[in-house]
């Protein structure tokens, strides 16, 4: 799909989106992933929206693409007598494998690992960090703590050890049924929750087999720790601001962000940018000034994709909020793409020499014929600002485009031969056309793939007017 900008947006489906009239005016506003969160929603549910999101596709011959969100192994206390109890802050609270009901001095943790990685001193947080414990003694049955701040814990909040790495596995059963699941209906992207280290998507890898792209949720201080070997091992992030923000003081988070898109982009991967980018929507009609900022921001650091989370889901103004992040993108490229920045490396590789050309041309696309999404990621990850035609044969890879930066994804039965570049302009030349992307006087700049069609390497150039 052609737009008139670069950066995607991801769209959380919900209770206030899942119907097929929703999704494709999500779509025509600007959606171009519909992401499932399997932390919400049955098997039911997600099929129908992966069904009306295929139907939308066929009728528009348009690609969107579709992100399985995995809940992860996210810790939960147990309940309570009285479904809530007040911590003082001082006091002593202890964390057990009992699983008699809680009352104001212990509740039960139903997770035996986290009791053989807890140690003295590190610090729990429960509720989105709005309380803390610090660990005074750990034992195989509890954890004993004392409050670190006074506050209410209620039946099954979220609990988080940021010091501590948990010798958990990447998959729990539930994750294991929702991955096979999604996988089976054909999605195109599954996201990983807690991601600790490369082996984690080492591990998801061997059980998705090739049928969908791995977005791996930076969330996690262990995750940043491990950040090149998963920028390695990943097809890419997604960087969870919610649980990043818990898990690590939230003033950390914007230079963390700057420097996971910086890293990201010179290993070839896609970021998404997540969570609380137009959080007042949710029951607003209109963001505040610094939401807009946050979503610009992200833009300026090149991010390939903004994520709309309960805005999208479950908020009461959604189309709203896909259109203003729309508008917002718009705005921001027009900015920063109004003064290019060329490639700097000395001896640059194809797709940069590709980028430097297109400018001294004043080329009006970049165009690639390739079945690796890997290859088109390169050419996306240097940002160039011009509009990316990527061609494939690939039904999956063609979907998979869609959340890069930049790119306009077109599918075709058959690619003409890598070896034929005459065959190769041609080509080009008339889908750009029939895109709307070029006239016939533009000058389009053509990367050609190598022998392998799925090959993440370039063979070559050549400017096509
Ligand atoms: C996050 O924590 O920012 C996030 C995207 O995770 P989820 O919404 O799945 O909890």
């Amino acid at each position: 799909m052609h737009r008139n900008r670069q950066t995607k947006i991801v769209a959380t489906l919900g209770p206030a989106s899942s119907s097929a009239d929703m999704i494709q005016w999500l779509f025509e506003r600007g959606v171009d992933v519909f992401r499932l969160n399997f932390s919400h929603g049955t098997h039911e549910s997600h099929e129908n929206n992966i069904n009306w999101i295929r139907k939308l596709e066929q009728s528009l011959g348009k690609p969107i693409a579709i992100l399985a969100d995995l809940q992860g192994p996210k810790l939960r206390v147990g309940k309570f007598e009285t479904s809530e109890v007040n911590v003082k802050a001082g006091q002593q609270f202890q964390f057990d494998m009992d699983a008699a009901l809680g009352d104001s001095t212990r509740v039960q943790l139903p997770h035996p690992e986290i009791f053989a990685a807890a140690k003295q001193g590190d610090e729990l947080l429960v509720d989105d960090g709005k309380l803390a414990f610090r660990v005074d003694f750990v034992d195989n049955q509890c954890i004993k703590t004392t409050a670190l701040v006074s506050g209410i814990i209620s039946n099954n909040k979220g609990l988080n050890l940021p010091s501590t790495h948990l010798p958990i596995d990447i998959l729990t059963d539930k994750d294991k049924a929702d991955l096979d699941f999604a996988v089976s209906k054909n999605v195109d992207f599954i996201a990983l929750s807690f991601v600790q280290a490369a082996d984690d998507i080492v591990q998801a890898r061997k059980r998705i087999q090739g049928n969908a792209k791995i977005i791996a949720k930076l969330e996690k201080p262990q995750a940043i720790q491990n950040l090149t070997t998963i920028l390695k091992a990943t097809d890419g992030v997604m960087i969870a601001r919610g649980d990043l923000g818990v898990e690590l003081p939230p003033e950390q988070v914007p230079p963390l962000q700057r420097r996971i898109l910086r890293e990201a982009q010179r290993h070839n991967k896609p970021v998404i940018v997540a969570t609380q980018m137009l959080e007042s929507m949710i029951h607003a009609p209109k963001p505040t000034r610094a939401e807009v900022s946050d979503v610009a921001t992200a833009v300026y650091l090149g991010t390939d994709a903004v994520m709309l989370s309960a805005e999208s889901a479950s908020g009461d103004y959604p189309k709203e909020a896909v259109e203003i992040m729309d508008r917002i993108i718009f705005n921001a490229e027009q900015d920063v793409f109004s003064n290019k920045n060329t490639p700097l490396t000395e001896t640059p590789s194809i797709p940069e020499a590709a980028i430097l050309l297109a400018y001294r041309h004043k080329a009006r696309i970049i165009a690639a014929v390739s079945n690796s999404f890997e290859a088109v990621a390169k050419i996306s990850s240097l940002t160039p600002g011009i509009p990316i035609l990527a061609i494939t044969s690939d039904i999956k890879i063609y979907h998979q485009f869609t959340l890069l930066f930049g790119v306009c994804s077109v599918y075709l039965d058959k690619l003409p031969d890598a070896n034929n570049p005459t065959e190769y302009k041609n080509l080009v030349q008339r889908i750009a056309e029939r895109e709307g992307m070029v006239t016939r006087t533009d000058h389009v700049i053509v990367v050609l793939a190598s022998d392998r069609i799925d090959s993440a390497e370039f063979s070559g150039m050549s400017i096509v007017s």
